[in-house]
């Protein structure tokens, strides 16, 4: 938050003293330095206002917003017997809001004969991760009704569909996800 300050004071020459860096920190010490430094260059790119700590706030939190909406990854690759899959998944978006999971998954590329770790799996495979959502619960369509972590099956046959799921599922596990509360509003 020194640096946040330190970049106001660089653009409108305030004196960024110990009681105002305590002020900010009072006020938006919970926000990520590089969002919330971000904010700064960006505000007084565009504003002639003199910032305050809820112009950063309302910044950060479009910008946070903002990578949710562009990432392709609604749910996360969690064990679907998991039963923390709710916290799994409120930790994952919390991630894709800072944007931390785009960088974690190319530091942990895997190696060879070793499996891949879930960061990566979420990042390059949006469609393993519908998969693993989908089948994280009962299929909701008569004539399937396959339970969580069973592929499902077109009614009378005994295999298991292509795509594993029935997009109705899916939407189903979105349901889910909608249902669940979101810590970062
Ligand atoms: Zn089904």
């Amino acid at each position: 938050m020194k640096r946040v300050l330190a970049r106001a004071a660089a653009f409108d020459n305030r004196r960024p003293d110990p009681l105002v860096l305590e002020a900010w920190l009072a006020a938006i010490g919970d926000l990520d330095p590089t969002d919330a430094l971000d904010a700064v260059v960006a505000h007084y790119g565009d504003s002639v206002e003199w910032i305050k700590p809820g112009h950063i706030r309302a910044r950060v939190k479009r910008v946070r917003a903002e990578r949710l909406r562009s990432a392709d990854l609604a749910l996360p690759p969690a064990d679907p017997d998991a039963r923390d899959y709710g916290p799994q998944l409120r930790k994952l978006l919390g991630e894709i809001a800072d944007g931390r999971t785009v960088s974690r998954a190319l530091d942990s590329a895997p190696t060879k004969g070793t499996e891949p770790p879930a960061e990566y799996i979420a990042a390059r495979g949006p469609g393993y991760v519908r998969r693993r959502a989908a089948l994280a619960v009962p299929c909701p369509l008569v004539g399937c009704r396959m339970g969580p972590g069973r592929p499902c099956r077109a009614p009378g046959s005994r295999r298991s569909l292509t795509a594993g799921y029935h997009p109705a599922r899916l939407d189903a596990a979105r349901a889910e996800l909608d249902a669940q509360e979101t810590p970062w509003t």
